[in-house]
C-alpha cells in the first residue's frame, strides 16, 4: 500500500520533469535521470533519493500539517482558478488543516458582508451533503485534536479588499459568531479606510484591538510596512504575515524586510511562506520586472522556498515559520512540484536533505500554527 501510495506520489512530483526533459534539447541521453520538479536545475543531475521521499511522505502523514492561507479548497474550480487543493489530495499528501479565506469568488461580491457569511454557511452545507470528514474548528484546542484525527481541519479566514466592515466595528463581531476566526487588514477608501499614507487610522487601531479581545488572528500581509510595524505595536496579540516572503532574500515589493520580522517575532508573531514564484526567486522577480505578466513567469524551485526557510530561521528562529501557499490567489504560480497541495510533502524532503530535524520539520509543516494561535487566544478578554 505504501509502494503504491509512493509511485503514484513519483508520479505527480515527476510530471512535469517529464515535460521538461522531453522538451529541452539540451537534455538527452543517458545523462538525463529525472527529478522532482522541485529539485534545482544546478542538480538536474542528481536522481530522486527515493528512500528519503518516502521518509518526507511517512512523516508528512504522522505529523500536523497546515497551509496557513488558501482560498482554494471550497472555491469553485474555473479556468482562471483551476483546482489546487481538495479533500482527497489533502488525505494523499498527509496535509490535515486548511486557512480557507472568504469570499470564495471575490469577483462576484456584490454586497460584502451578506456574500461572505452567505458562503461560510454554504462551506458549512456543502460538508454536510457531501458526507465530508471535516471540521470546521473554532480554537487552537480543536485544531490541534482535529489535525490529530482521521478528519480535516478547516479554519475561516476573511480577506477582502473592498470593505468588509463598513465603519462599523460591530461588523467584526458578526464574522466572529459564523465562525471566523482570522482577518486579514488590507486597503480600502471611505470609512473602512484602515490606514492613510502608510498609516494607521483611528479605525484601524480599534479594529486591531476588536481582533485581540475577540481573539481572531490578524493577518498583516497586505498592508504598507509602516502600517505592519505599527498593527504589530498597537496589537496586544502576536499577528501573522501568512504568506509572504523575506526581502532579505528576493526583493519584492511584497516581501517583508528583515526589521518588520523580527518585530513580528519578537512579540510572539509568525510567518508564513507564500508560494509566488515572484516572490521567491530572483529570476522570476527579474522577469516581472521586465514586464513579463504574473501568470506567465518562471515558476520558482522549491529549493527556493527553503532558501526562505534557512533565512528566516536565522532571521527570526524556527519557532516563527509556518507555510501559507496562497492556492486560487497569488500561489496559482506556485513552484514547480507545488502547484497543488499534493506537493507539500517536497518542502519536506528538501528539509530532510538540508538537514532539519524531524521536530523543526514538524513546527514549520504545522506545530508553530497551532502554538501561535493559542497564544492569540491566550489574548482575549471575551467571556
Ligand atoms: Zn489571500
Amino acid at each position: 500500500m505504501k509502494t503504491l501510495a509512493l509511485l503514484s506520489f513519483l508520479l505527480v512530483v515527476c510530471h512535469d520533469a517529464v515535460s521538461r526533459v522531453s522538451c529541452d534539447p539540451g537534455l538527452t541521453g543517458s545523462a538525463v535521470r529525472l527529478s522532482p520538479p522541485g529539485l534545482s536545475t544546478a542538480s538536474t543531475t542528481d536522481s530522486i533519493d527515493v528512500k528519503m521521499l518516502q521518509k518526507a511522505q511517512d512523516l508528512a502523514h504522522r505529523i500536523s500539517v497546515i497551509d496557513c492561507h488558501s482560498h482554494n479548497l471550497f472555491q469553485p474550480e474555473s479556468e482562471a482558478r483551476p483546482k489546487q487543493a481538495d479533500f482527497s489530495m489533502l488525505q494523499g499528501a498527509g496535509v490535515n488543516g486548511v486557512v480557507q479565506f472568504v469570499p470564495l469568488n471575490a469577483s462576484g461580491v456584490k454586497n460584502p458582508t451578506d456574500d461572505i457569511l452567505r458562503d461560510i454557511k454554504e462551506i458549512r452545507q456543502r460538508i454536510r451533503d457531501d458526507g465530508l470528514k471535516v471540521s470546521v474548528v473554532l480554537n487552537s484546542r480543536e485544531m490541534a485534536t482535529s489535525c490529530k484525527s482521521d478528519s480535516s481541519v478547516v479554519l475561516i479566514g476573511l480577506e477582502y479588499f473592498k470593505g468588509i466592515f463598513d465603519g462599523d466595528i460591530g461588523q467584526v463581531r458578526r464574522y466572529y459568531d459564523a465562525g471566523v476566526r482570522e482577518i486579514g487588514l488590507v486597503r480600502r477608501g471611505g470609512s473602512d479606510s484602515l490606514f492613510v499614507d502608510q498609516n494607521l487610522t483611528g479605525f484601524g487601531v480599534a479594529l486591531v484591538r476588536e481582533l485581540n479581545r475577540l481573539g481572531i488572528i490578524c493577518d498583516i500581509t497586505h498592508m504598507p510596512e509602516s502600517a505592519q510595524q505599527q498593527v504589530i505595536d498597537v496589537s496586544d496579540s502576536p499577528v501573522i504575515l501568512s504568506h509572504t516572503a523575506a526581502f532579505g532574500l528576493v526583493k519584492s515589493e511584497f516581501n517583508a524586510t528583515d526589521a518588520t520580522l523580527r518585530r513580528l517575532a519578537a512579540r510572539g508573531g509568525m510567518i508564513g511562506i507564500g508560494f509566488f514564484s515572484g516572490q521567491l526567486s530572483n529570476s522570476s522577480l527579474a522577469e516581472s520586472g521586465r514586464g513579463v505578466a504574473w501568470d506567465k513567469l518562471s515558476r520558482a524551485k522549491v529549493e527556493d522556498l527553503v532558501d526562505q526557510i534557512d533565512y528566516l530561521r536565522k532571521i527570526v528562529g524556527i519557532d516563527a515559520i509556518g507555510i501559507g501557499s496562497d492556492y486560487g490567489g497569488s500561489g496559482r504560480r506556485a513552484p514547480e512540484g507545488l502547484e497543488t497541495i499534493e506537493g507539500f510533502p517536497l518542502i519536506i524532503y528538501h528539509m530532510l536533505k538540508r538537514g532539519y530535524t524531524e521536530n523543526e520539520i514538524e513546527k514549520v509543516m504545522g506545530v508553530n500554527f497551532i502554538r501561535f494561535f493559542e497564544r492569540v487566544e491566550k489574548k482575549t478578554t471575551l467571556k
